[in-house]
């Protein structure tokens, strides 16, 4: 079959590979109808993980069951699926308590596991035309409609990024009535902003600096804030002054915002000079631009090894935190990778109800010998370029 290669810093190709198979009683064949790259995909392109040359990328997945194993009782060939980026058991310890994120034993090196992910076990990616599933009966959600029809981009976004948009809101505890700064406006923060404004938040701010990004917040509600225009955290404050009555002594004083979301992760850009990568960036943005009590949902990542990093310490993930600010304001913390399963089911009832169209995201459309120059464009962050989803059929 033909899949994504990682063949090294900024490269990757289209090459033939071994075709998977059904290895384990619990596993099922899928060929892949859609998948998409993700913005995790590029901290292995662009070098910043211990991703190996070689490897199969691509865990944003879906398509149709073309074989299952003896084990699998719920899914058949000719089911059509998406599948969470995580690979889950569903039986181990954490599994059964609902962290399908923190997996015990689909990894043999650590606590979660991925299709095509560095450091996520050794399963291959689903940029490709079939792809091994893993534990079958726990990792495919089952999809109304046939392959390729009108909500076919609004599902495959089920295997990651609106999910992980969501639980951004959720770890930021965001309320109907709430006021939130999300941080980047890559899919994963259009996610959040998208997901914040489902769950009834007054108030979402988007900040980032690219142009095209920034307007396609602005068209599903949210207010854009461009930081090379002026600190972010004074131009949330400036918008939200001219909204704010003051009914309650203090009230004035807590000018910011009740929940903020990063969706940028350990490659942000300076505000100073966003040619340069200043690693909390955000996270200092976030402790002051939130009101005291605010909560922080963490969904961008931070990577250790990273190869790229320019000092030690960061290159085993460490850096310095502003971290008294957060606690003198008492700031609830969430972070992590998303557990997709937990959301999935009714995410996908609102794509199904029509009350959620999270493929407003979806700009490019690509057959999988395109994604060699596609990685190119959205590594650039290209005008335009917000999510590229492959058709490996096309
Ligand atoms: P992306 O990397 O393109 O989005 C990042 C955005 O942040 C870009 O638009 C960029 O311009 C912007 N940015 C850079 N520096 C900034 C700064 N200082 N302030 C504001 N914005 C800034 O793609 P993405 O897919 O949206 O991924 C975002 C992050 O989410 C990545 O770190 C990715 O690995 C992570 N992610 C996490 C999970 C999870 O389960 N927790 C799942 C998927 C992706
Ligand atoms: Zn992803």
């Amino acid at each position: 079959m033909r899949a994504v290669v990682y063949r090294g810093p900024r490269s990757m190709a289209v090459e033939e590979v071994e075709d998977p198979k059904v290895e384990q009683p619990g596993d099922a064949l899928l060929e892949v109808t859609t998948t998409a790259i993700c913005g995790s995909d590029l901290h292995m392109y662009e070098g910043r993980t211990g991703q190996e040359e070689g490897a199969v990328i691509g865990h944003e997945i879906m398509g149709v069951i073309r074989e299952v194993g003896d084990g699998v009782v719920s899914i058949q060939p000719g089911d059509r699926v998406v599948l969470p980026f995580n690979i889950a058991c569903g039986f181990c310890f954490n599994c059964t308590r609902g962290d399908f994120h923190a997996c015990l034993t689909a990894n043999p090196d650590s606590a979660h596991a991925a299709y095509g992910y560095a450091g996520m076990g050794p399963f291959r990616g689903g940029q490709a035309e079939y792809v091994r599933v893993p534990f079958a009966d726990v990792n495919c959600l089952k999809l109304s409609g046939e392959p390729g029809d009108e909500l076919e981009d609004d599902f495959v976004l089920l295997a990651d990024v609106f999910p992980t948009g969501y639980h951004g809101a959720e770890l930021a505890q965001v309320e109907p009535g709430d006021t939130v700064a999300v941080f980047g406006a890559g899919p994963v923060g259009q996610m959040a902003a998208y997901s914040s404004l489902l769950r009834g938040a007054s108030e979402v701010y988007v900040v980032d600096d690219i142009e095209s990004r920034l307007q396609l917040a602005e068209s599903i509600g949210a207010t854009p804030i461009d930081f090379t225009k002026g600190d972010p955290v004074e131009q949330i404050k400036e918008h939200r002054h001219r909204n704010t009555g003051s009914w309650r002594p203090g009230e004035e004083k807590a000018d910011g915002v009740q929940a903020a979301i990063e969706a940028v992760g350990y490659q942000a850009r300076s505000a100073d000079d966003p040619g340069e990568e200043h690693p909390t960036q955000t996270l200092e943005w976030a402790v002051e631009v939130l009101n005291a009590t605010g909560r922080l949902g963490l969904v961008g990542v931070y990577i250790s090894p990273d190869p790229g990093a320019d000092d030690g310490r960061a290159k085993e993930g460490t850096f310095p935190l502003p971290i008294a600010s957060y606690f003198e304001k008492a700031i609830s913390i969430g972070m992590g990778q998303c557990p997709v399963k937990r959301y999935n089911v009714f995410l996908r009832h609102l794509i199904e109800a029509g009350k959620a169209k999270p493929s407003f995201l979806v700009s490019h459309r690509e057959p999988l010998d395109a994604a060699p120059q596609a990685y190119e464009h959205f590594d650039r962050r290209d005008p335009g370029w917000h999510k590229v989803v492959l058709k490996p059929a096309a």
